[in-house]
């Protein structure tokens, strides 16, 4: 593997500003990585390998003439296949986009492109961002790089595999239950999702309006918060975009790396641990909580009584929010139409289309989403959940008012099998038990790299989340652990992780 791609964003970002390497060179050195693994990991669905390189080019002309747009400016990226980009199919995962080639970009991707970053790919995902595993792709699952016979999370496992298999050094995700974070924890890398309303979704093909945020997905937390100030901030195409000025997250992660965390309060959510929880994820995170502690944070437990009714309630507005999204696919604006034999009518190509279009998961959301709405169950299902959505904000509301930041395992589990939960949707759902809270709330959180579990030596991710509005804390928090965890290491925790040399290239490593 060449040491180029082992780099992180910000010491990319430095090379190139001290002219030490071009854009073109680092295209082309993950460009080549993208080849020589990803046949194994399958992290993407579409490599862009002249656009990015044209991209490249532009990037360092700029940068010859002094016009540099940015830090991240030639610094490449990897964007999840749920955001539309211009000239590119973007899939969401489903046969029933198949060769879709979207006229617009998402806000997200033209700030990425504003801002100078070439876009290598689009990223393997669960059909419409609906799992945790990324076996619910159309297209094939996406493989853990720590063990390809394991799943690297999900949704958003294409974006995570990609940065942790050093693929691409950014990747951008998104966030409707967990799928940013729960990816980062099995694949230890880091993942962010924003406070709702951070970050814009124009241009972000809906899972559940009310829930969906995308985020960065990294190596480092510095990294995520560089490119966070890259594509956060108002958009007036987005209604329920915040019109604020955000600080800037790059300034909070450097205050944290420090490691300093005296006078910072940090809550211990009752809810999120106990039974069900792994054993060695556990005692990574109890460790990590005591390294905190070391650090001079104040650390007391908090009860958060509603979270355990967290997944049921999210289990009904999601999919009520989903199969409303979900009837613009009706094989006649977009990607798929399948027309069956004779004469059909409008309704029966529908019928076929969304019959061969769809796989098992987006039915069965689509079932349970039209029955939670329909008049009879209305208040029974969906007004309750919705009450009970209330009570959730209402525990962050009180948690936050004796702590400045929460903290949990971000994920029960480490990667399990490819296979082991695919024919059990309730084992699935339960991998985003302690994500899914902030989501339903609209707050901010983080996952990083919390050590392995000693059993399988696999990764567990550390989740640390702040008021709304409150990014920058997650960033300094975060960072301030990140680098309490190097120490102890002696280095990243991907430099643990398996070379892949020649997993897929007879030829090996590149
Ligand atoms: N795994 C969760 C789900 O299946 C989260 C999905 C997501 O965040 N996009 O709904």
């Amino acid at each position: 593997m060449s040491e180029t791609v082992r780099r992180t964003a910000a010491e990319l970002a430095e090379a190139l500003a001290a002219g030490d390497v071009t854009s073109t060179d680092l295209t082309e050195a993950h460009l080549d990585r993208i080849e020589a693994v990803d046949g194994a990991v399958h992290a993407f669905l579409h490599v862009d390998r002249d656009g990015a390189l044209a991209q490249a080019a532009e990037s360092d002309a700029r940068r010859s003439r002094g016009e540099a747009r940015g830090v991240l400016d030639g610094v490449p990226i990897a964007v999840k296949d749920v955001l539309t980009t211009r000239g590119l199919p973007t899939t969401c995962g489903s046969r029933i986009l198949e060769g879709w080639v979207p006229p617009y970009d998402a806000t997200v991707v033209t700030r990425l492109r504003d801002a100078g970053l070439p876009i290598l790919g689009k990223t393997n995902m669960d059909e419409f961002a609906m799992g945790s595993s990324t076996e619910h792709s159309a297209y094939g699952p996406t493989r853990n790089p720590w063990d390809l016979d394991r799943i690297p999370g999900g949704s958003g496992g294409g974006s995570a595999a990609a940065v942790a298999a050093f693929e691409a050094p950014l990747a951008i995700g998104t966030d409707t239950g967990g799928s940013i974070r729960q990816p980062g924890a099995v694949t230890g890398t880091v993942g962010v999702k924003p406070t709702y309303g951070g970050v814009s979704r124009y241009g972000l093909v809906a899972l559940a309006n009310s829930l969906d945020q995308a985020g960065p997905v990294t190596r480092t937390v510095l990294d995520a918060a560089m490119l966070h100030d890259v594509i956060g901030g108002h958009d007036p195409r987005d209604s329920t975009s915040i019109q604020q000025e955000w600080p800037s997250f790059t300034e909070a992660a450097r205050a944290g790396a420090a490691g300093d965390m005296t006078g910072v309060r940090v809550g211990v959510i009752t809810e999120l641990a106990g039974d069900g929880w792994q054993r060695g994820v556990m005692a990574r995170f109890d460790e990590s909580v005591e390294l905190l502690v070391r650090a001079g944070a104040e650390v007391v437990e908090v009860s958060c009584p509603s979270f355990v009714h967290a997944l049921a309630t999210y289990y009904l507005i999601l999919p009520a929010e989903a199969s409303s999204n979900l009837a613009k696919f009706d094989a006649m604006r977009y990607g798929l139409r399948v027309v069956p034999e004779g004469d059909p009518s409008a309704e029966e190509v529908m019928r076929a289309t969304r019959d061969a279009g769809f796989g098992d998961e987006v039915k069965r959301r689509i079932i349970l989403g039209t029955y939670a709405l329909s008049s009879g169950y209305y208040d029974a299902y969906y007004g309750q959940a919705q009450k009970i959505r209330t009570l959730i904000s209402r525990d962050f509301d009180a948690a936050f008012a004796q702590v400045d930041v929460l903290v949990s395992p971000t994920a029960p589990t480490t990667a399990f099998r490819l296979g082991e939960k695919l024919d059990d949707p309730m084992a699935m759902y339960l991998n985003d038990l302690a994500t899914i809270p902030a989501n339903l709330a609209g707050v901010p959180g983080i996952s990083i790299p919390n050590g392995l579990a000693e059993e399988d030596g696999l990764p567990s991710g550390f989740q640390v989340l702040a008021p709304a509005l409150a990014d920058d804390r997650v960033y300094r928090v975060g960072a301030a652990l990140e680098a309490l965890h190097t120490a102890a290491w002696g280095g990243p925790l991907l430099d643990k992780a398996p070379e892949l040399a020649g997993a897929a290239t007879p030829e090996g490593s590149r």
